[in-house]
């Protein structure tokens, strides 16, 4: 079975929709979703650009601020501080990467915890290692969300995981943890990849290498996420990190590069916005799932 992210999160923007539809009666108005793009990458750009049509899709206010890849690391953080103190602003993003002048880890630490809707900042990565309500990071929890609406069994299961980055590997590893899977994680150091990879029977690949993992470290019936995006160096197309034609036919489950997580990332991020709107209002009875 081939979960499509692109169908799984058109049904969920349109439930968020109606939903958001009701908050201008109920609150006074909509949430709303500072993105700030710095420079002009073109994959940055798309990304912002797919981020702004989803807002509009569910309903949300989207505001895009555009810098100069020469903006300083000071005006930058003053930035996100006047955010921070705007009423009217539930969620603040700031794309990554960013220049190498300015430090990422400052830029995610200044944005407001309330207000951090990629679930980075470091109060709300505490929080999710220590089981405390926070604000789950977006492409981890749509990760759980796409194998859930697929009826995956996580409890009980085992899962490797390739990739430890803070923003996939780690998260996705700690709420497979959470779940109730067995779960290893693997990296760039680990031996022998292919013997762990075919004990998996949830196998989560989060490299950013092209077509990396082949077919014979797959085992049959293997539910298999794949969360990388590469441009495959031979037709130039979006590809990810596990080679979809070779490992489609044996695995139980496969998300296909594009139009798997890519859309849930998104769709958590309008997910994330709503809650951190929601929480602002003072309805409480959110996040930690
Ligand atoms: P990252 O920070 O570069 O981390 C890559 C991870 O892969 C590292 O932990 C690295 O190990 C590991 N790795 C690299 N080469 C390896 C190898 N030969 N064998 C085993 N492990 C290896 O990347 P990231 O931010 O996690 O992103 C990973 C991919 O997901 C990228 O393609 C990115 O574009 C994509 N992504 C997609 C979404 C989405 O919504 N679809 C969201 C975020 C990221 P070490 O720790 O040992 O270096």
């Amino acid at each position: 079975m081939v979960i499509s992210g692109k169908e799984l999160s058109a049904r969920l923007k349109s439930e968020m929709a109606a939903e958001v539809a009701g908050f201008p009666e109920k609150y006074g108005r909509v949430p709303h979703l500072v993105v700030i793009l710095v420079g002009d990458d073109p994959a940055s750009v798309s990304y912002v650009t797919g981020k702004a049509k989803a807002s509009q899709t569910v309903g949300i206010k989207n505001t895009t601020i555009r810098k100069p890849d020469s903006i300083s690391e000071d005006e930058l953080l003053g930035l996100i501080r006047q955010l921070n103190d705007d009423e009217e602003v539930d969620g603040i993003l700031v794309q990554l990467p960013l220049p190498a002048h300015i430090s990422e880890s400052k830029v995610i630490e200044t944005i407001d915890k309330s207000k951090d809707v990629d679930g980075f900042h470091p109060l709300n990565v505490a929080a999710l290692w220590q089981k405390q309500p926070c604000t789950l990071p977006c492409t981890p929890k749509g990760i759980i969300r796409m194998l859930k609406a697929a009826g995956v069994e996580i409890k009980g299961r085992r899962a490797v995981v390739i990739g430890r980055s803070n923003i996939v590997g780690l998260p996705v590893a700690k709420l497979l943890l959470d779940e109730n899977a067995t779960v290893t994680i693997a990296h760039s150091k680990t031996k022998d990849l292919p013997s762990l990879t075919r004990q998996a029977e949830i196998l989560v690949v989060a490299i950013g290498r092209p077509k990396f993992v082949t077919g014979d470290m797959v085992s049959e019936g293997a539910v298999v996420i794949d969360v990388g995006v590469n441009r495959d160096p031979e037709t130039g197309k979006l590809c990810g990190d596990v080679d979809f034609a070779a490992i489609e036919p044996k695995a139980s489950v496969i998300t296909p590069v594009p139009g798997g997580v890519g859309p849930m990332t998104i769709c958590c991020l309008m997910e994330n916005t709503i809650e951190c709107f929601l929480k602002r209002h003072g309805y409480s009875e959110i996040c930690a799932e």
